[in-house]
């Protein structure tokens, strides 16, 4: 049966990095008709977007968060100096714009919250004197990736709209503490979570907590588990999360801020993921496909089985999901192929 997408004819100029090098990629998010994709709830969307394309808003005593729709970024002010967390690249200088609509302080920190370009490739785009601090993981492949010697030929953040990074000033292994004017963050490893070097950045006296390419309020994660390395230190990651005692998350994608309830709701989505792929993998019939396929060509029977035990996963989990989480009819299908896998070889 088709469906119809509700939104709203949303345009998003996401002025990649407002960089002079790059064009400026345009996002369309148009009521289209979706294909046989179920529509996405009207309360899965974030705020509206101001002329210059983002939208910032005070979370409580001077922290901040900013995004296009997509992409989130955090700022804090200190007294003596902002500190920003991230530069996802379709921010950019709007980034520079929000900081200045609120405050005359200058950036005075950068911190990373782990090493992939898509949130942090506009970092030039503050000044020279701003001290970057990272987990040192980080630290390492953001140098890897711009080390043209090692035989990439294409910048990094480059189909992004983002550009080579500033190295980190300073860097730690397990936890950081950063105390500027009237704020401490605390940055915390969050144990290969994602992508090794990906960190909690902590803030305890405003019960703020933000982490990156982890939850996803109100929608399924990005495909694949949202491209996470570690199946088992994915999951893990939310319970270490639900150990600080924060109110407001800040995820780093959408239009919505989080409570510790998304982290609940995700955990136990990617718990029954996790159930629902260990059943496919016992209840597949592999000698019925290779019957289908023959045993000639090993890749092309593995690919069979692999894809038909990702639709039994996925077809179980959509029964519970499909209108609980946005997109989940999108997503989860990739999500169960690697968890198939996660489980095969882990
Ligand atoms: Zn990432």
């Amino acid at each position: 049966m088709k469906k119809i997408l509700t939104a709203t004819l949303v345009t998003l100029s996401l002025a990649a990095c407002d960089n002079d090098n790059h064009p400026s990629p345009t996002i369309i998010i148009a009521p289209v008709e979706s294909h046989d994709y179920l529509p996405v709830p009207a309360s899965a969307f974030g705020p509206a977007l101001n002329e210059q394309g983002y939208y910032v808003a005070e979370i409580r005593d001077g922290i901040y968060w900013v995004t296009e729709g997509v992409y989130q970024a955090m700022f804090i002010t200190t007294g003596e100096g902002v500190i920003v967390v991230d530069a996802p690249p379709t921010l950019g200088k709007k980034l520079l714009s929000a900081i200045a609509e609120v405050t005359e302080e200058t950036i005075s920190h950068v911190i990373y919250s782990h090493s992939h370009a898509d949130h942090i490739g506009a970092a030039s785009v503050f000044p020279d004197t701003a001290t970057v601090i990272a987990h040192e993981e980080t630290a390492k492949r953001i140098e890897r990736s711009q080390n043209q010697a090692i035989g990439d030929p294409y910048s990094f953040g480059m189909f992004l709209g983002g550009s080579d990074v500033p190295l980190p000033a300073i860097t730690f292994t397990e936890e950081y503490e950063l105390t500027i004017g009237n704020k401490t963050l605390q940055l915390i490893n969050a144990q290969d979570g994602h992508a090794p070097g990906n960190i909690f950045i902590n803030i305890p006296e405003q019960k703020v907590l933000m982490v990156v390419d982890i939850i996803y309020p109100e929608w399924t994660p990005f495909g694949e588990m949202a491209q996470s390395e570690n199946m088992p230190a994915y999951l893990h990651a939310h319970e270490l999360l639900l150990n600080y005692d924060f109110d407001t998350l800040v995820s780093g994608h959408l239009g919505q801020l989080g409570t510790r309830e998304d982290v609940e709701k995700q955990l136990a989505y990617l718990r029954d993921i996790t159930d629902n792929a260990a059943t496919a993998l016992q209840t597949t019939d592999f000698n019925a496909i290779a019957t289908e396929y023959g045993q000639d060509n090993p890749w092309l029977l593995f690919e069979k089985y692999l894809d038909s035990v990702a639709d039994t996963c996925n077809e179980i989990t959509l029964d519970t999901w499909a209108e609980q989480l946005a997109a989940a009819d999108v997503f989860t299908k990739s999500h169960c192929a690697k968890m198939v896998e996660s489980l095969r070889i882990d």
